[in-house]
Order: C-alpha cells, then sequence, then structure tokens
C-alpha cells in the first residue's frame, strides 16, 4: 500500500535560499522542455529524454544529470495527467505547460536519502543535510516503509517533502467492537463511543461562505466571478483542512476503543434525508462529507480498520435502545422505553449495530472514492 506524508523542512534561511533556486533552475529545464514534448506530442519519459535529455544539460548545466532526469520526468506526468483529465487535448496542439518558480521539485532515490531524523536533499550549489520535523504517524510510517520519489514543495515561504512510502499491508483486526459515525449538520460527526465533533465554527464559515456566493452570483460582474473563483477555492480548501482533522481523531477513536471496523452512512440518498432549507442543501455539502468519509477509509487502513457502509433509513428515527421508532426534537432524542440521547449519537448507535449486522455477513471492505476533493 502506498501513502504519501508530508514531512515538514526545518531549514535554515541559507538552506531556504538554496532550495529555492533549486525550483527555480528545475522550473527553467521544466520549461525548456515543454516545446519539444508539444512539437512531439511526447510525454513519454523515455521518449521525451531522448528529445531533451542534452538540451537541458546545455542550457541549465548546473541541474546535474539526475536532477535533469527528475525534470524529464515531471514533464511527462504533468502532460499525462493533463491529457487524462481533458481528453479533448489528445486531437489537437497540447496547450503549452508553465512551470513556475514556485513549482514543486521532483526528487528520486538518487537525489535525496534519509539518515536518522534528517534528509540529506540536492540542490545545484552541494547537498544540504536538513533536519525532519515529524510527527507520531509518520514516524511509524517512516520506520514500516519503503520510501519511493518524492516532490519538495513550499507553501508559504516553508518547505514541506511529500513523500511517497511503500507499507506492507496492515493485517486486518481481529472481528472486535464496530464504531459507528453519524454525519451531521449541527454536529460535523458523532461516534457511537459518545464522542461529538462539533462542526460550530465551520457551519459558522460556511454560512458566511454562502451569502458572500449568493451575493455574487446575482452581481454576475466579470470581477464578481473572478472573486467567487477565489473565495470558493479558499472555502474548499478550509473544509479540507477541517476534514483531515476530523477524520483523524475518528480513526485514533476507533483504535482507542478496540474497534475492528467503522460503520459509516451510505450517502448516496443523503440530501433527501437531511431536512434543512435550501440554504444547507448546497452543494457544498455531498462532496464535503464524501471527502470526510474518503480520509477516515484512507487513514482507518493502514491500521487494519475496515470500513462498512450501510443504508442509514430511520437512523435518526429508531431508538438505539429498543428499535422502534421515537421522537426527535432539534438535538434531543426520547423513546417511550425510557430511553433519552443526543440525536446525532442516538444515530451513530444505530449505524454501529448495521454494520455489525453487515460485517457478520460480508466481511469489511474498504471501498474506492469517487468524488472530488
Ligand atoms: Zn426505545
Amino acid at each position: 500500500m502506498k501513502r504519501t506524508i508530508c514531512i515538514k523542512l526545518g531549514t535554515s534561511s541559507e538552506q531556504d535560499r538554496r532550495l529555492s533556486l533549486l525550483q527555480r533552475e528545475f522550473a527553467h529545464a521544466c520549461n525548456v522542455l515543454v516545446p519539444l514534448a508539444v512539437e512531439n506530442s511526447c510525454r513519454n519519459r523515455v521518449a521525451l529524454h531522448h528529445l531533451g535529455y542534452y538540451g537541458i544539460r546545455e542550457t541549465v548545466p548546473d541541474l546535474g544529470s539526475q536532477m535533469a532526469c527528475n525534470a524529464i520526468a515531471a514533464v511527462a506526468q504533468s502532460y499525462k495527467s493533463l491529457l487524462s483529465n481533458n481528453p479533448k487535448f489528445k486531437k489537437s496542439i497540447w496547450p503549452a505547460i508553465n512551470f513556475r518558480d514556485t513549482s514543486s521539485v521532483h526528487f528520486d532515490k538518487r537525489t535525496y536519502s534519509i539518515k536518522g531524523n534528517a534528509i540529506s536533499l540536492f540542490t545545484t550549489e552541494g547537498r544540504i543535510i536538513v533536519p525532519m520535523k515529524l510527527g507520531e504517524f509518520q514516524k511509524d510510517f517512516l520506520d514500516k516503509g519503503i520510501p519511493k520519489e518524492a516532490e519538495l514543495v513550499c507553501r508559504s515561504g516553508k518547505f514541506f517533502f511529500n513523500l511517497v512510502l511503500d507499507l506492507p499491508e496492515a493485517e486486518q483486526r481481529e472481528p472486535g467492537y464496530v464504531a459507528g459515525v453519524d454525519l451531521g449538520e449541527n454536529n460535523i460527526a458523532a461516534m457511537n463511543t459518545g464522542k461529538l465533533f462539533g462542526g460550530g465554527k465551520l457551519s459558522h464559515d460556511r454560512d458566511k461562505f454562502l451569502a458572500l456566493r449568493g451575493r455574487l452570483q446575482r452581481n454576475g460582474s466579470q470581477s464578481a466571478r473572478q472573486l467567487l473563483k477565489k473565495v470558493s477555492g479558499r472555502e474548499a480548501r478550509h473544509v479540507t483542512h477541517v476534514n483531515h482533522e476530523v477524520s483523524k481523531a475518528i480513526v485514533a477513536e476507533a483504535v482507542r476503543n478496540e474497534c475492528s471496523t467503522i460503520a459509516m452512512e451510505d450517502l448516496t440518498n443523503i440530501r433527501k434525508r437531511i431536512k434543512a432549507g435550501k440554504r444547507t442543501r448546497s452543494r457544498l455539502h455531498r462532496w464535503a462529507w464524501a471527502q470526510l468519509q474518503f480520509f477516515v477509509a484512507y487513514k482507518s487502513q493502514p491500521v487494519g480498520i475496515g470500513v462498512e457502509y450501510v443504508n442509514p433509513a430511520y437512523t435518526s428515527q429508531t431508538c438505539s435502545v429498543c428499535g422502534l421508532l421515537g421522537t426527535r426534537v432539534k438535538h434531543r432524542f426520547s423513546c417511550t422505553c425510557g430511553s433519552l440521547a443526543h440525536s446525532d449519537l442516538n444515530a451513530s448507535r444505530n449505524l454501529a449495530r448495521l454494520g455489525a449486522t453487515a460485517v457478520a455477513s460480508t466481511g469489511a471492505v474498504n471501498r474506492p472514492y469517487v468524488g472530488m476533493v
């Protein structure tokens, strides 16, 4: 199983300067290759090497032979993704990709090496040794996995190393408890372990965003459209960040409670299920929830926890104690049997029960994610 970890680098200002220089030279080399790729409709790494290797070595000699090969790989990869995302380009002249000075730099095993808690990186002014700032999960992954290719990226002036690791398949846990995760409107998620992940900040931000989006859409001018694109991107990044944090906490909670499976609702009909005004039924939701589920599945795989998707019909109305229909008033769920619970927690308990039944009959599986990130 391949996993990418994003390692924060503890660079000095001199190292920052060298890495920025490397970024510029690398982008320069890529831009030298672009016309060759376009003229020859070439996205094959080996063919592109024959076309452009000597050109790069002459134009950007400092880059060295190995980094020249990495630039060729980067350009070939960029055109591969561009064409697979836009099949219409296959029949026309390919657009020229512009690699900017801040573009990422591709590293392979010959241009980096890991030494304990530090990493040795190729630069055009000689190798540098940079300390890695590793979290618990990352240390664990580094111990277990085999490092493969990597990308050096710079975000807000800080350097990060996105390293691909080949990890051994995690052994599936012995069948045990099932954790139920209910995705909600007011709370982002509720677990049958009793844990609630609040959505206060997120839903407030979302309301602000939706109001602004409405104003911009009504305005309709070109500058309004540009601003809309910008704030939409910012909103999506914010949701992604929150989803990463919440999914991490959900998996950690499942591990702490020795669960073997996480049961989540099948999202197919979620928009029918959520009773809310037009505002909260916005298109923003489905992908945000699908993304959260994908992150949970992605993060539970390396720790051997399976994921089960169950039909959520009636999970919010059914009493998790006696199985009859109860009454829900806002966040409070009550039933004639005497049970009283937070409505989201009650729903998560029902999901866990359904998940346990499903696991007993089929065994838990992880399924691929087809939504947008
Ligand atoms: Zn009941």
